[in-house]
């Protein structure tokens, strides 16, 4: 690991953002570093393209393999790549210092310094918390996908997929191919959206998306059985899942089920942003938190671009158009461009970013998940690390608990290893629907560093300065920091 140098630009994230900022900022001569915790390049689309065993290409589909050429200019842009590297840290420069990022690698942590950076953390999957969600058996759509991608992992025996949104007409189909027997999908958008999203059809028809969309709509309808407008759905079993119990048009039902697949959309990977201190917003047409950026992925600290899903979910080639207007302007800011160069490179980004941002409305309202899958009722686990349910927190809220920061000193929720990322925005919800108040107004988890788990050893073994040793123990006038080992 590189820890003595200080880079131009370090890249947080080698996802589709990640690597074209990379490429954007090495071809204007910024020294880089790429840091990722996955094996290879790709992020989550392209996952595991590099390594996937599936040599059938049609299984993933031609999106999947436009990541090929994205990845062979990534290898020879000159980049610094570290893969398998957790970062848990981001600290804003102090006085004349620079960025400082805390990394994990082969048990190990460090700091990489970098004058800018560029996070490109991506999203994650939305929660979508029902009762018996905790059994073996139940795991999120994208867990399922990635070991598709990187394993060639098909689940076995009778499959349920539950929820809403593009990913999972995706999945159904990535999945049927690749020779899954889906037994039933349990469709969760709301009865009407067609309807209250006419406004939005005429930019979606126009979007690089309607085909594609539509194709992998009525591929997945005739792939898999459907029941539509589902709103109630509950995992049965004593150890493990035996059935998924749903509601349909005021009707119980249950099928037989071995695994069962959860999605309902994804959000913006917000815990390194919000950790650092940047200004967090709500977004109430993708019903979750982003950072707020400028045009150019400036976030509210100065040298810290965010491009890609962690700035607000677009998909994969508009994160593409987002690393590169972000490496720009790292460049511009570091002095590598002027204004003139600056403006003129950035044209042509932003012609690319309107272009794949259309339609994106239209995939927001329509796959807006309903309260049914996002307040849950009380017996339902909401925080898995501390195993808290959403009865908890309502008799918590009752009691006068005033947002999720203080629910922490309550029940420890969102105090776990995920540190949130599974309750937070479902803590959110429950507060603002039992106060009858705005998402906005509740706020979100308070979030320290580190924003993944460290172990005490590799925190005891960083390198310490005086300061940092004095905040902790009294030590004699003479005392001096030994060398890091
Ligand atoms: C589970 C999942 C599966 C998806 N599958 C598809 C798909 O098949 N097709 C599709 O069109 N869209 C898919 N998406 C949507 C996808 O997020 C975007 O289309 C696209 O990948 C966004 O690109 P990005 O560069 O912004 O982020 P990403 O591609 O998500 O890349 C972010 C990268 O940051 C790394 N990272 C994040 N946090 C850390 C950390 N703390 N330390 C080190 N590394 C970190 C991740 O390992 C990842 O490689 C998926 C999203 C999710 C959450």
């Amino acid at each position: 690991m590189a820890t003595q140098h200080t880079f131009d630009v370090a890249i947080l994230g080698a996802g589709p953002a990640g690597m074209s900022a990379a490429c954007s900022a090495t071809a204007l001569g910024l020294s880089t570093v790429v840091l990722d915790e996955q094996h290879s390049p790709g992020g989550q689309i392209y996952r595991a393209i590099e390594t996937s065993p599936l040599t059938d290409r049609s299984i993933l589909g031609k999106d999947y393999w436009h990541g090929a050429s994205l990845v062979d200019n990534f290898a020879r842009s000159g980049a610094i790549y570290e893969p398998r590297t957790t970062i848990w840290g981001l600290t804003p420069p102090q006085a004349d210092s620079h960025w400082q990022i805390g990394v994990s690698r082969d048990g190990a942590a460090s700091f990489v310094d970098a004058r800018h950076v560029v996070l490109a953390t991506g999203a994650q999957e939305r929660p979508m918390p029902i009762p018996g969600w905790t059994l073996p058996g139940v795991l999120g759509a994208g867990a399922a996908q990635i070991l598709l991608k990187s394993s060639g992992l098909v689940p076995s025996g009778r499959v349920v997929v539950a929820g809403s949104g593009p990913l999972l007409f995706l999945l159904i189909t990535q999945l049927a191919r690749a020779g899954a027997r889906i037994a039933r999908v349990l469709d969760t958008t709301p009865r009407g959206r067609l309807r209250t999203t006419l406004r939005h059809w005429g930019a979606f028809a126009l979007s690089p998306y309607a085909a594609k969309g539509l194709r992998l709509a009525l591929e997945a309808c005739a792939k898999a059985k459907f029941e539509r407008h589902v709103d109630a759905i509950e995992a049965a079993g004593s150890t493990h899942l035996e059935a998924v119990r749903y509601r349909t048009g005021g009707r119980e039902r249950s099928v037989a089920a071995d695994t069962l697949l959860l999605h309902q959309g994804i959000v913006p990977n917000i815990n390194l942003a919000a950790a650092a201190g940047c200004t967090v917003q709500w977004d109430a047409q993708q019903a979750s938190f982003r950072p707020r950026v400028d045009a150019f992925g400036a976030s509210s600290i100065y040298g810290l671009s965010i491009a890609g899903d962690a700035a607000g979910i677009g998909g994969a080639r508009m994160a593409e158009a987002q690393g590169r207007l972000a490496a720009f302007h790292a460049a511009y800011v570091l002095g590598r461009l002027n204004a003139a160069e600056f403006k003129q490179r950035t044209q042509e980004a932003k012609r690319e970013l309107a272009h794949w941002s259309r339609g994106r409305a239209f995939v927001d309202a329509m796959y807006c998940p309903s309260g049914t899958f996002t307040i849950p009722d009380d017996r339902t686990i909401i925080c898995r690390c501390e195993e808290v349910t959403a009865g908890a927190v309502r008799k918590a809220i009752r009691m006068g608990c005033q947002g999720p920061n203080q629910l922490k000193s309550f029940l420890r929720c969102g105090m776990g290893l995920c540190q949130g990322r599974f309750c937070g925005l479902t803590v959110n919800a429950l507060f603002a629907h039992e106060r009858n108040i705005v998402p906005e107004q509740v706020g979100y988890y308070r979030l320290r560093f580190p924003i993944k788990p460290l172990t005490l050893g590799e925190l005891a073994a960083l390198p310490q300065t005086l300061q940092s040793v004095q905040a902790v123990v009294r030590l004699p006038a003479s005392y001096t920091v030994p060398a890091a080992s």
